[in-house]
């Protein structure tokens, strides 16, 4: 039988992830699988405990919290033997869903259990792993908007605020971009680089990426109007926004964007800031735990 240890992020999904505690206590008891659980105490800590569970020999790490604890787990993780698992603790749960975790919290204990282990590829830029997706560009000015906070508005209306806000202060920058074919030299709208199809809770901007085909699935998303895009913006919860021909696909094992002025990028909840961007890709680099 595996061992488990659990990362909950107490503050994730406004407390989402810590009302979970006593459900996975009672269905691991019962199991009488190892199981030890930690919480959190800030920003960063996360990676800290999964990089100790793994030295102490655990052979799964559960994030439970939102995309950002799944981020900073899977960077403690990377490079060790464990397993990367994930259940849906906070607002955003991208990474949980495309490893098709149960919502439910004694269904997804289950799945746990059960321990169906599978190898993923594993992305890396500005020298952070991830195993999901990430933007650069108008969602990542959405996303720092919703981080920074948009008094009083939370979960979906502080994006649908910062989503209407962005919309009228956002300017495009210039982009280089390198797939090692022909440059690429554009004032995108959005950029989307993706081993998950999803990010920011659903939104299925690169709906046909495949999570261990060895590449990226990119999106290079250009420029519409306000209006345009307040109208099909919704599509892509669908994954229909790829058939607009703003919306260019590709797939790809590498790729570098430079812009002419630095900008945010958002990695699974998390942002940065530059504006050399290069992103390298392991293909099956990362062990995760499916739920199905
Ligand atoms: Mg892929």
């Amino acid at each position: 039988m595996k061992s488990y240890f659990f990362i909950v992020n107490p503050i994730a999904g406004g407390g989402k992830a810590k009302s979970l505690i006593y459900r996975i206590e009672d269905n691991f008891r019962q199991s009488g699988a190892e199981f030890q659980l930690y919480q959190t105490k800030g920003p960063q800590d996360a990676i800290e405990a999964a990089a100790g569970a793994a030295k102490e020999g655990y052979d799964i790490v559960v994030a439970a919290g939102g995309d950002g604890t799944v981020n900073e787990v899977l960077n403690g993780l990377v490079g060790s033997n464990a397993a990367l698992a994930a259940i849906h603790g906070g607002k955003g749960n991208d990474f949980a869903t495309a490893v098709e975790m149960p919502k439910n919290i004694d269904d997804a204990c289950r799945a746990l259990l059960k321990s169906e282990i599978r190898a993923i590829d594993l992305g890396k830029v500005l020298d952070r792993y991830f195993i999901n997706s990430v933007g650069v560009g108008f969602d990542a000015a959405v996303a720092l908007r919703v981080n920074r906070g948009v008094k009083p508005f939370k979960g979906v209306s502080a994006y649908i605020y910062a989503f209407f806000e962005s919309l009228f202060s956002y300017e495009t920058v210039e982009m280089d971009i390198d797939m090692g074919r022909e440059l690429i030299k554009t004032r995108p709208l959005l950029v989307a680089v993706g081993i998950g199809q999803a990010y920011g809770g659903g939104m299925r901007i690169v709906p046909d990426a495949i999570q261990d085909d060895g590449l990226f699935d990119v999106c290079i998303f250009n420029s519409m109007s306000r209006l345009a895009l307040v109208y099909h913006f919704p599509k892509v919860f669908s994954g229909k926004l790829k058939h607009l021909e703003q919306a260019n696909m590709f797939r790809t094992k590498e790729i570098k964007l430079n812009l002419s002025e630095v900008r945010p990028l958002h990695m699974e909840g998390e942002i940065f800031f530059s504006d050399h961007m290069h992103f390298t890709l392991e293909p099956k680099g990362m062990k995760v735990l499916f739920g199905k």
